[in-house]
């Protein structure tokens, strides 16, 4: 992915998240005054609390804002927010093949767009997806360093319910550097790698609820600068095509896989996103114990989402893009396989198909 957003240092970065987490506390609506101040009084308790506890700040501030919420149900005057009161068991991936798909994949070497590694790997994405209703989205963008052939793969997996829930990642790594030993790992490989898991997860019997479409995108990095024109190549011209042929409209919701597989896994709340969707993998993930690995830091993100989000779909990008100390590893030869884990494809694979899984009820 995505442009490069840099983040202040360590310090600025964890206080500037008690600030949001104490902002959107406080921000919980419309409460009566006296609520309002027994939940800052809560607030000060979690904090008091946090400070010698170092490392446990989401577990330890969570608990409030559920009771908050248990509350505030009471009241019974506004929409709750929280985990559905149902017992379906969690969705789980098989993390260990996907990890092994994210080593194969990013075995092949540099992949951008149109050189013989991205044809392999073409050719390995199409291969797992034997059966399956796979569709291309082919065409040759004219850039500023000449015309580069783009191919976008689409596999269906169809739903009783009305309406398609997209899960897009790219597969392409960057023109830029070539020949710099960029491999891309996390950057493009965890992405291509967790759709495929995705794959094995939904093949099958036509699905209960919504219809479900993976799509490898290509061209999502810059081939010189990023900007507006030189980036997300594949999903702009998706986007454009979906919104011709009415495709967008069905369109239930749409979430973009980047830079997942980090070992230390911090999922930014992307202020270019939609809300009510972030707030649904946040309970997707608390279904899971998972949710301190969301939303710590809040950052806008440009990415795959962009043209859909300009178009008016439901969107969200997760994404860390906070990979190595003040995202180090980012667009460096240092994106290999030893920064990942199996372990936060698992969290991230998991808190996916669970939001699926609530997508599909609503
Ligand atoms: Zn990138």
């Amino acid at each position: 992915m995505p442009k490069h957003t840099t983040f202040a240092g360590e310090t600025t970065k964890r206080s500037a998240t008690k600030m949001e987490r104490r902002r959107a506390f406080l921000r919980v609506p419309l409460c009566p005054l006296w609520f309002r101040f027994l939940l800052a009084l809560l607030v000060a308790a979690s904090f008091s609390t946090t400070a010698c506890s170092k490392g446990s700040t989401g577990a330890v501030i969570a608990p409030p804002a559920a009771s908050a919420a248990a509350a505030a149900k009471s009241d019974a005057t506004e929409p709750v927010q929280g985990p559905p009161p149902d017992s379906a068991p969690l969705p789980q991936i098989d993390a260990k093949r996907a990890f092994q798909y994210t080593r194969e994949v990013t075995a092949f070497g540099e992949r951008y767009m149109g050189n013989e590694n991205h044809k392999k790997l073409e050719h390995y994405i199409i291969d797992h997806l034997k059966g399956d209703q796979v569709e291309d989205d082919a065409f040759t963008a004219d850039t500023v360093e000449g015309k580069f052939p783009v191919r976008n793969i689409i596999a269906k997996f169809p739903g009783k319910k009305d309406g398609i829930i997209a899960i897009l990642g790219h597969y392409d790594t960057n023109y830029p550097l070539r020949n710099t030993g960029f491999v891309g790992a996390d950057d493009g490989g965890s992405s291509t790698a967790i759709l495929l898991e995705f794959a094995n997860q939904l093949r099958g019997k036509t699905r209960d609820g919504c219809s479900v479409w993976l799509v490898w995108t290509d061209g999502e990095e810059a081939v010189k600068t990023w900007s507006d024109t030189d980036s997300l190549y594949g999903a702009r011209h998706l986007a454009e095509k979906w919104e011709k042929d009415g495709t967008l409209k069905k369109i239930k919701a749409l979430m973009v896989m980047d830079m997942i597989a980090d070992a230390d896994l911090d999922i930014q709340r992307d202020t270019n996103s939609t809300p009510w969707l972030l707030d649904l993998i946040y309970q997707a993930a608390q279904r899971g114990g998972y949710q301190s690995h969301f939303y710590a830091i809040q950052a806008p993100m440009e990415d795959d989402h962009i043209p859909f989000v300009k178009r008016g779909v439901p969107s969200a990008d997760v994404i860390d893009l906070d990979y190595g100390y003040n995202n180090v590893f980012h667009h460096t030869p240092q994106d290999t396989m030893d920064k990942l884990s199996s372990k936060s494809l698992e969290i991230v694979g998991n808190t996916v198909l669970e939001t699926i899984r609530m997508l599909d009820q609503r």
